[in-house]
């Protein structure tokens, strides 16, 4: 999930307990990919996820955030982010995101990635490489020392060739007691600038690029954000502690170290 508002300050970080949340975070992302079928509602979606989560001794970190009614957002085809699950049902060639947040003893993890639901377009299927990429371009540079501006700019590196949408309204957070803290984590920068990362950090960073426009909507039901222009986008997300070592991917089976 995606925020603009800095809601608390950091304090120490258990990472142990945040890779606890994040191994449920991708057990979630595998059982929604494994049921993500045409036919299939998003709100059976949901019912996955919350059924993973629960056999993971995790709580969802969405569910009643702001009065959100569901476990995971799902963003089909023009949706960029907090798509509300329901009764859309998936049809051949959508582009689906899924957004899944998970809570292990107070401590949340967050994680998005964007999928094919049975044969799309080459184009549509660039845009998923092209904006997973650049999530991985980004968590690399979550390393004490670096700067915010570094983590934003190889990200918007990856798409301004191809010209894509880079949303500038919805971006990445800090991350820990709160699924939204500071930092503001942007998908666009310049090399050195910005918040000095430091050891102890959490970061969610997470890219969403546009086929088109980078311009925003939010419809009536107050979550859901379109493109401004109905083109397609995808969304990827990691959750990733700053520690002595490099940057530790929290939201795998398993943290990785990169
Ligand atoms: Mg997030």
């Amino acid at each position: 999930m995606t925020e603009a508002r800095i809601i608390t300050m950091k304090t120490a970080v258990d990472f142990d307990k945040m890779a606890i949340a994040g191994a449920a975070v991708a057990a979630v992302h595998q059982g929604v990919r494994n049921a993500a079928h045409p036919g299939v509602t998003t709100a059976e979606l949901d019912r996955v996820a919350a059924d993973v989560l629960k056999q993971h001794g995790c709580r969802p970190s969405f569910l009643g955030y702001h009065g959100f009614p569901a476990t995971i957002c799902t963003s089909p085809n023009n949706s960029i982010v907090h798509g509300i699950p329901g009764k859309y049902r998936l049809a051949e060639g959508d582009v689906l995101s899924v957004d899944a947040g998970a809570i292990y003893e107070g401590w949340h993890a967050d994680a998005a990635f964007t999928m094919a639901i049975g044969k799309i377009s080459g184009k549509a299927r660039e845009l998923i490489e092209v904006t997973e990429a650049a999530l991985w371009d980004g968590l690399v540079h979550a390393r004490a020392g670096n700067r915010l501006g570094d983590i934003g700019h190889a990200i918007e590196s990856r798409a301004l060739p191809l010209h894509y949408g880079v949303v500038r309204e919805y971006i990445g957070h800090g991350i820990g007691r709160q699924m939204h803290e500071a930092p503001n984590v942007p998908n666009y920068g310049n090399p050195g600038s910005g918040l000095k990362l430091k050891i102890g950090m959490a970061l969610a960073i997470e890219p969403m690029f546009n086929l088109g426009t980078e311009e925003t909507r939010l419809l009536d039901d107050g979550w859901t954000v379109v493109t401004s222009d109905g083109a397609i986008s995808a969304h990827f997300e990691h959750t990733v502690a700053v520690t002595e070592e490099g940057p530790l991917v929290l939201t795998l089976p398993e943290p990785e170290l990169l």
